[in-house]
């Protein structure tokens, strides 16, 4: 059958229409047919009372109040619930094979979905879940993938819809103030399950509505852990976040306020990380500049922000971190590898680094932090501290503290020279995984491996 529904639709069509009807009849008829039309009778028992002229029934003894309280209508509740449910269950078997093809969302219009985002959560729960899907589906029609089994509900967006959707972002809700934690796990996201969903699918209509997000500004997160050891150098982690309509690649320059401040550029991806001065005391100030986003009104030239983030000072590494002593996660270091290609012309080298054994889920929520100690003939000749997140973790990006020491005699390592790398954890480096609690111990030896090309 092309329009989907099996034929069987007709019996839940049919039969939920009558019982809908009937339940609607019996419904007025229980609450409205039995007015009392000049009668007088009795409010409880509803005996006729209309011989005699007294306000006492004879019948049961109830006492009226009123000479009006005789003539009130006599309305069934008993029977107008259950009609009321027979309506109920009516409109529900006539909604059965729409739900059943099209599942149960589908009775949920888009104005609805979009009228409810304020009382909605985060983009966890089911609300913002479904809205999500919808404005990333744009145009269900074109992608086969969308369709239900028959044929495709209808979820695309009108303009008008649109319109609404991204009114309600620009705006928040009283509870989710644009630029707010809150606002950013319902609104932002749903802004970024539009724009990642790369359809950009919108109403030729609409066009002009979504422009509206670049109202949104740019937003600088800093992150760190709230404390850090006295001897450990804090480490702050820094990300650009933009709502916009279209990827614009924004970039901003990080100033920390410190004796020898270090400005770092940070762009869209990947985040960016600073290690602040030892020194650092119970907070940090970070001058921001967003660099101008060319030809978009209001955005063309830069503008500067100052960010506060607090960082107290106190306890050591083993009051934040866990270690981690297993043969496995030793196994799994020493399988590390670690390749630097040196081109025989001078035009420089490649390093390849490759953690693949230490990204398994046995090791989720274990920080490594280490100290390579580069070793030319068993004599250390170069030192790098090195971290990463261990763990099944979808994106990993390893930071490097420089060097020190003589590198270059490292990997200009002459063939009879036996180069390896004593990797040392260190837990104050460990901590530098602001997301983990825990971090390996231990020490592993791993061979440097050097290719002449
Ligand atoms: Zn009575």
């Amino acid at each position: 059958m092309s329009s989907g529904y099996p034929w069987t639709a007709w019996i839940f069509w049919i039969g939920g229409a009558l019982l809908a009807l009937s339940g609607l009849t019996l419904l007025t008829w229980s609450l409205f047919w039995d007015r009392s039309k000049g009668r007088r009778r009795c409010p409880r028992c509803w005996y006729d009372m209309s011989a005699t002229p007294a306000l006492i029934c004879s019948e049961c003894g109830k006492v009226a109040k009123r000479e009006r309280k005789l003539g009130k209508t006599r309305r069934r509740w008993r029977l107008a619930i259950i009609a009321f449910l027979g309506v109920l269950s009516g409109g529900w078997l006539t909604l059965m094979p729409k739900a059943d093809r099209d599942g149960w969302w589908s009775l949920v219009p888009n104005r609805v979905l979009i009228a409810g985002l304020p009382f909605a959560g985060s983009i966890d729960d089911f609300w913002c879940k479904e809205m999500a899907r919808r404005v990333a589906l744009g145009t269900p029609f074109q992608d086969p993938r969308f369709q239900s089994r028959f044929g495709a509900p209808n979820y695309k967006l009108t303009a008008r819809e649109w319109e609404q959707f991204f009114d309600r972002c620009v705006a928040g809700d009283v509870l989710a103030r644009p630029l707010s934690e809150r606002w950013k796990q319902k609104y932002g996201e749903l802004i970024h399950a539009w724009t990642q969903s790369g359809l950009f699918e919108v109403d030729p209509e609409a066009e002009a509505a979504q422009h509206k997000l670049w109202t949104l500004p740019l937003h600088l997160e800093v992150s760190s852990r709230p404390v850090w050891p006295h001897d450990a150098a804090p480490l702050v982690e820094c990300s650009l976040q933009n709502w916009w309509p279209i990827v614009a690649s924004p970039r901003a320059l990080v100033t920390p306020r410190t004796p020898n401040p270090a400005t770092i550029l940070v762009g869209d991806s990947p985040d960016r990380w600073l290690i602040l001065d030892n020194s650092t005391d119970e907070q940090m100030t970070f001058d921001v500049v967003y660099e101008g986003i060319p030809n978009q009104p209001g955005l063309a030239t830069p503008s500067t922000e100052t960010i506060l983030i607090p960082i107290r000072r106190g306890g050591s590494a083993a009051d934040y971190l866990t270690p981690v002593v297993s043969p496995d996660m030793d196994a799994a270091m020493r399988s590390l590898r670690y390749q630097v290609s040196q081109y025989r012309d001078g035009k420089g080298r490649r390093i390849s680094f490759d953690t693949r054994s230490t990204q398994v889920g046995a090791f989720n929520g274990v920080a490594v932090g280490v100290v390579f100690e580069f070793t030319l003939n068993g004599e250390v000749v170069a030192r790098q501290p090195v971290w990463w997140q261990a763990g099944a973790i979808r994106e990993n990006f390893l930071p490097f503290a420089p060097p020190e020491g003589n590198m270059d005699r490292v990997f200009m390592a002459a063939p009879n020279e036996t180069a390896m790398i004593r990797v040392r954890s260190d837990p104050n480096i460990a901590l530098r995984v602001l997301d983990c609690d825990q971090y390996w111990e231990g020490e592993v030896t791993i061979p440097l491996k050097i290719v002449t090309r």
